[in-house]
């Protein structure tokens, strides 16, 4: 690059398809290269022992670091303007490895209510086997998530756009509560993608996502990532300030700064874990990457469209998008979703005579065509999920209302498809019996 490039910042767009990579030195190659090794070789025993001490940066294992897997960590590090990202084998990894970097045991998270199944389980049943307690709230309620906070609260946690309902985090004030008690705010920015929605530009201070979803795009890989504002003080903050003992006394915040989070997730965490990306995913990922904005453009504005249709349908009882004034978050996805709440929205089924809701669903979803019916969203196909019978089906009756599932819920996720297509598919099996 010239000079003038280097003092230039690059638009969202540009940034999608060049970030984090410079065409191959050795070989020229314009494509993001596979490196699929394992492990890579040493200049010698002095440069071995500094890498090994983290005095020196460089490749050791690829379950700590790959140059592939460091394109894809960059580039969305660039997207959502984070000082810088770790890879992980999935969505739950990249929560799982936020959770054990930050916490303690005896410690407590705070969480919206409003989540995906898979994140209540892993808060509610794993995150216990480690002495961690997670409080869970009415995302909606400022006064609820303050009444948490606890003296052993370590973070604040909630999706951008939550799973099914589509509530939307007032990020700003949550975030800047958790500021005011010295508690990091986790986002899980999965469901909007940086190309709708940067937490961090409205407080947060870590990004967690499910690659596997919209960024990766095609239903190809499974992936992770979990990214660090670098602006949050971790100086007094017990497990990133205090030496550590997983790693013979390295005091991670005095010896990396605003990368001391990120140092301990991948030197620590995912050492330990094992929890990282294949080379091979993060290529895939990285494909998905460089047509992100135009997909997210294209899939948000045909879920307008779907969303308004079966919103004026006969067989329908309610629909949840955010995008509709309808919706009661609608001003906040407005606030914070303005280009809209993205792809993925929930609806009911209109209730009949002497008919369960149950029933009711698996007749629809046997009658769609071109709605693929499988567990995920964010795909280029759009798909479609009962999730009171799937996702959801391992929490009890309780844990299901909270999180605002009811026996008549249709999730969608609103693929490339012509619209016009979508819409047939929806009515005809709206109407099939
Ligand atoms: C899918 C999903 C996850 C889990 O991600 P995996 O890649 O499937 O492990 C977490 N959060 C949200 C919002 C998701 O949609």
């Amino acid at each position: 690059m010239s000079n003038k490039a280097e003092t230039r910042k690059f638009g969202f767009e540009t940034r999608m398809v060049h970030a984090g990579h410079i065409p191959d030195a050795v070989t020229g190659a314009r494509a993001v290269p596979i490196y699929q090794t394992t492990s890579f070789v040493f200049d010698d025993a002095d440069q071995a022992a500094q890498l090994f001490e983290l005095k020196q940066f460089g490749n050791i294992y690829s379950r700590i670091s790959n140059p592939t897997t460091a394109v894809f960590e960059e580039r969305v590090a660039s997207l959502e303007g984070a000082a810088g990202a770790v890879a992980t084998a999935s969505g739950m990894a990249a929560q799982l490895v936020a959770f054990l970097t930050l916490l303690e045991p005896g410690d407590e998270v705070v969480a919206s209510s409003q989540l995906y199944g898979g994140s209540i389980t892993q808060l509610v049943h794993t995150l216990r086997k480690f002495n961690l307690q997670v409080r869970f709230v009415d995302p909606s309620s400022i006064a609820e998530w303050e009444a948490a906070i606890t003296p052993k609260t370590r973070a604040l946690y909630g999706e951008t756009i939550g799973n099914p309902r589509g509530a939307i985090l007032d990020i700003g004030r949550i975030a800047a509560l958790g500021a005011s008690h010295g508690i990091p705010l986790i986002v899980d920015n999965t469901m909007a993608t940086p190309a709708l929605c940067r937490p961090i530009e409205h407080g947060a201070t870590l990004i967690v996502h499910s690659a596997t979803k919209f960024m990766g795009g095609h239903g190809t890989a499974l992936g992770g990532v979990l990214l660090d504002s670098g602006k949050f003080d971790f100086s007094r903050y017990p497990s990133i300030a205090a030496p550590s003992a997983a790693y013979h006394d390295l005091r991670f915040y005095d010896t990396f700064g605003h990368y001391g989070f990120l140092m301990k997730a991948r030197a620590e965490t995912i050492r330990d874990t094992g929890a990282c990306l294949s080379p091979f995913n993060a290529f895939l990922l990285i494909q998905g990457l460089e047509t992100l904005s135009l997909r997210m453009e294209r899939q948000t504005a045909s879920a307008l469209k779907v969303a308004q249709f079966l919103e004026g349908h006969g067989e329908v009882a309610w629909v949840a998008y955010a995008g509709l004034p309808s919706h009661p978050d609608h001003a906040l996805a407005r606030k914070y979703l303005p280009g809209g709440p993205g792809a993925v929205f929930s609806f009911g089924l209109r209730a009949k005579k002497g008919e369960g809701a149950r029933a009711r669903g698996r007749v629809f979803i046997e009658a769609l065509q071109l709605f693929s019916h499988l567990a995920n969203i964010g795909d280029v196909r759009s798909l479609v999920i009962h999730p009171a019978s799937t996702t959801h089906q391992q929490l009890s009756d309780e844990e299901l209302a909270k999180g605002g599932v009811a026996p008549e819920l249709i999730r969608l996720s609103i693929g490339l498809e012509n619209v016009e297509d979508l819409l047939w598919d929806l009515d005809q099996a709206l109407l099939a019996r």
